[in-house]
């Protein structure tokens, strides 16, 4: 009758259910936010006693295994164990203290996610005070997660330290001389931890303390509203901004995207492949491979795998539950993803500011192109440039109302930018920066990030829609489309485009001029690219994003 408030009184023990009908989840969805909460202590150490109490199944808490096919599996009480140990050491060899923070540049190896529950258990900050929608957190330090990838560059590295002060890094070989050739210019890093199976001078090696350290640690109490962690968004536009999120933000805000959209129950093997360095071979293996329940990965992913001939080579057996977040999902991969495994996709959009804004639940009627309906977090709407509320069918700007009430699934502020912070703000709403409409039946449909809109000829033109023609048509893999200037129309629509591997060797022009009637055809026609170039590939953030802004400079600077 009441799922939130069943998760919410008792967030330690509840057993999610799954729930199919988006009307009453909406409806019945509360919440209430407790004074202190910890998700290391409050959940998992929960779940621990619920694992020695034989209240549990038996499979693991976490479940690992990598390219040669070594696996780790650990219960919640290993889980546990073994992160109060990396908690110990970071209280004692790093001698962090409360409100230093700590910067993990990891791929994706066991203790990447150690290092999340550690700093859980040791972290905490200052309070994020908020009343009037404006986040008047005064943020000192803190422990600082970045996702880490073996992409990061040297000065990747040398930005983020600086502009986050961490006292602490935590890094593996690939990354460690990296690091080396810019500490000296990041002057509050005062400790380094290394995972390797090798020293290296200057570093803790990780591994070797965790041999050693104890494992008694009392975690910290930490209220709803102190700063959790504080997240680089993925750079798309520009430098990587840093969110900070709090322990009801992110700690208890993410419930929201694992019980709803996720559609989690205790039995699930949830796979998220967020992370760079993409194989897709050994994705799909993977998929085949091991039981996994449920699959949550970015719409690069699913267009690479659809490139496989999944009906014969690879069976995903136990997969049930697809979802895709991070950018929009064509409809053609869509397609094409059901006519090859039977399952939809559950797309989803969302920002590092946020939990989950949109989404797909189970149950729902899905309209391929359309992010689906609102997150139980979040009252969201469409705003015109005055802050008044659009009725369905008109675009216009993607807004969370924050007040009176602030949503517990939202950010605090951008740390070290209190007028970034501000210029999200429009009356009661919090500004995405993202454009869309919302239709009839409440389906919210993305059109553009606020900068890629392309006008034309007086006409209002998204990215996303065309690149969706351009890649129903058999010879194109994938496409960015952005503004080119023309002296006529001001600006016309361009597309970069990479070709699947047998068209490369066809005529040019021709093909060009196929594409071109192809797009015509399947939307309206001014939208077709007049200007097109194939290219190797495309140029994309660390998470696989394609970053139009890159290929749009190019066209502007070059005339
Ligand atoms: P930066 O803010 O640094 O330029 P970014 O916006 O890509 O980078 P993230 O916070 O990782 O950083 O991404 C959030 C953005 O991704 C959203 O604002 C939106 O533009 C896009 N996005 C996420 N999910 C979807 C989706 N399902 N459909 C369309 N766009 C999406
Ligand atoms: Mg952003």
């Amino acid at each position: 009758p009441d799922p939130m408030r069943i998760l919410y009184k008792d967030y330690r023990t509840a057993i999610p259910q799954n729930f199919s009908n988006y009307e009453s989840m909406k409806q019945d969805f509360k919440i209430e936010i407790p004074e202190y909460f910890n998700f290391a202590k409050d959940v998992l150490d929960q779940w621990t006693n619920m694992e020695k109490a034989g209240k549990r199944l038996s499979n693991p808490a976490f479940w690992w295994i990598d390219g040669n096919g070594e696996e780790v599996r650990w219960s919640f009480e290993e889980l546990g164990s073994l992160s109060r140990k990396f908690a110990n050491i970071l209280t004692e060899a790093c001698s962090l203290q409360r409100g230093d923070r700590v910067m993990v540049i990891l791929p994706k190896i066991p203790e990447w996610w150690l290092a999340n529950v550690a700093c859980l258990r040791t972290e905490t900050e200052s309070e994020a005070r908020r009343g009037d929608g404006l986040f008047e957190a005064q943020v000192y330090g803190r422990t600082v997660l970045i996702p880490g990838t073996t992409q990061l560059t040297s000065k990747d590295i040398l930005y983020r330290l600086q502009s986050s002060k961490a006292k602490c890094i935590i890094t593996d070989d690939a990354l460690a001389p990296a690091v080396d050739t810019v500490a000296a210019k990041c002057e509050n890093l005062h400790s380094k931890l290394i995972v390797s199976q090798h020293s290296r001078e200057g570093w803790g090696n990780l591994k070797e303390m965790m041999k050693y350290a104890s494992d008694c640690h009392t975690c910290v109490d930490t209220k709803h509203n102190e700063m959790m962690a504080i997240y680089f968004t993925s750079g798309t536009t520009g430098p990587p901004k840093m969110i900070g999120h709090t322990h009801s933000s992110f700690g208890l805000g993410l419930s929201v995207n694992g019980r709803f959209w996720l559609d989690l129950v205790a039995s699930d093997v949830m796979w998220n492949t967020s992370d760079t360095g993409w194989a897709k071979s050994a994705w799909s293996s993977t998929l085949s491979q091991f039981p996994i329940s449920v699959f949550c990965s970015a719409p690069t992913a699913y267009r690479m795998l659809v490139q496989n001939d999944l009906n014969r080579s690879y069976k995903f057996n136990s997969l049930k539950h697809c979802v895709s977040a991070g950018e929009p999902i064509n409809p053609e991969v869509m397609e094409q993803w059901r006519k090859k495994t039977g399952l939809d996709i559950y797309e989803g959009y969302g920002q590092t500011e946020t939990v989950l804004i949109c989404g797909n639940f189970k149950g729902m009627r899905i309209k391929p192109g359309s992010m689906g309906k609102p997150s139980p977090a979040f009252d969201v709407k469409i705003l015109d440039e005055n802050g008044a509320i659009l009725p369905p069918g008109q675009e216009g700007d993607i807004a969370l109302q924050v007040l009176p009430d602030r949503p517990f699934g939202l950010f605090t502020h951008y740390v070290d930018n209190p007028s970034k912070t501000a210029s999200t703000l429009r009356g009661n709403f919090y500004i995405t920066g993202d454009r869309g409409y919302v239709d009839e039946d409440g389906y919210f449909w993305f059109v553009a990030r606020s900068d890629d809109i392309i006008l034309s000829s007086g006409y209002r033109i998204g990215p996303f829609e065309v690149e969706s023609a351009l890649i129903e048509h058999p010879s194109i893999a994938e496409s960015a489309v952005v503004s080119s200037p023309d002296p006529i129309r001001g600006e016309v629509v361009k597309a970069f485009i990479v070709l699947n591997p047998d068209y490369k060797s066809h005529d040019q022009e021709q093909l060009k001029k196929e594409i071109q009637e192809h797009v015509k055809k399947t939307t309206a026609p001014y939208k077709y690219p007049r200007k097109v170039e194939f290219i190797e590939e495309l140029p994309k953030t660390v998470s696989g994003k394609v970053k139009r802004n890159e290929l749009r400079k190019k066209e502007w600077t070059t005339i």
